[in-house]
């Protein structure tokens, strides 16, 4: 029996497809018993849903931006 955590570590699996059947069945039937797992689920679509709408490439610079800032590092220029 998953856990709850065992679930939402393989939510984005599931969601991709990317489980053997035996096991997402196992995710399947948690989320049809746990309404939390399932509003995580609802959550994880939604934000996928979300972020497959923004358009790439970004404008010029912005990913360099992004990168220095992760990094800790002043962007260059
Ligand atoms: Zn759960």
């Amino acid at each position: 029996m998953l856990k709850c955590r065992d679930v939402t570590e393989l939510t984005t699996e599931y969601m991709e497809g990317a489980l053997p059947p035996a096991r997402w069945l196992a995710v399947r039937f948690h989320f049809a018993i746990c309404g939390m797992c399932r509003a995580y689920l609802g959550q994880m679509r939604r934000t996928r849903d979300l972020l497959g709408r923004i358009q790439l490439p970004l404008e010029p610079g912005v990913e360099d931006r992004v990168v220095a800032r992760l990094a800790g590092q002043p962007p260059a220029g």
